[in-house]
């Protein structure tokens, strides 16, 4: 890995105060790795307080697409997670998109107010396994991209990450190749490279989808995935800190 990884715990609707305090108080810096949690937004603030004086860095897992500020019954904004101390925000996480309806337009309208409240976000893109069997992965990776890139412009992608999470791999245990992986993140990169070289080289393309201690090493290994976007396994320490050890035993500065 030539970018400095880049570890995203997404703990996803899980946790509790004393869980939170637990799991945190067994995470340590790794050289060379920076590490990010996303717990959800309610315990943003006490996870915030306990990652004072620490390299771990917040984000949040959602944020609101429209406003900072007024008549947005359950909503959070950008400028909030902000004044809670989160530096990131996942979007388009699938599970938001199958869910919750987010729309490309929707995950686009969000990277605005993040970057309003100077957040960077976390965009996922991914297909599903009946996309991919019908041989329309590339298809529909770049869709969601431009998406970002044609309402928001392609210098967000200076301040963003990107997530490749097939859909079929999430939460299931199965999980892309490495080879099938690098392929779509040296797409994706090649996309970027079409608007803009510089922000493409220096763009974390992360990869998610059941990513555990005994398969990072061989994700990372592949010359386009700077990190990992990871979900079950970041909510047990030894797995998540396993995962930021092989990032940084692949790291070649
Ligand atoms: C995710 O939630 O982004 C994810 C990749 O989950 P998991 O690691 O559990 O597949």
């Amino acid at each position: 890995m030539s970018r400095k990884p880049l570890i995203v715990g997404n703990w996803k609707m899980n946790g509790s105060f004393a869980k939170n305090t637990n799991l945190l108080a067994s995470l340590s810096s790794v050289p060379n790795v920076n590490m990010v949690v996303a717990p959800p937004a309610v315990y943003l603030a006490s996870v915030s307080a306990q990652l004072m004086n620490t390299s771990i860095v917040l984000a949040a897992q959602n944020v609101a697409a429209e406003g900072q500020q007024g008549a947005y019954t359950g909503e959070v904004s950008a400028v909030m997670l902000a004044e809670l101390g989160a530096r990131y925000a996942i979007v388009g996480h699938s599970e938001r998109r199958q869910y919750y309806g987010e729309t490309d337009t929707v995950v686009a309208k969000k990277c605005l107010r993040l970057q309003e409240a100077g957040l960077r976000p976390i965009i996922c893109v991914g297909e599903t396994l009946a996309e991919r069997e019908a041989g329309q992965v590339e298809t529909v990776v770049s869709r969601q991209l431009k998406a970002i890139i044609d309402n928001c412009g392609i210098d967000l992608l200076a301040q963003a990450v990107v997530a490749y999470e097939p859909v079929w791999a999430i939460g299931t245990g199965k999980t892309a190749t490495p080879a099938d992986a690098q392929a779509v993140h040296g797409f994706l990169r090649q996309l970027v490279t079409i608007y803009d070289k510089n922000i493409a080289d220096n763009l974390s393309i992360l990869y998610g989808g059941s990513v555990k201690a005994d398969n990072a090493a061989s994700l990372f290994a592949m010359p386009d995935i700077d990190g990992a976007l990871v979900g079950g396994a970041s909510l047990v320490a030894n797995e998540f800190l396993a995962i930021c050890h092989a990032a940084n035993a692949s790291f070649i500065g």
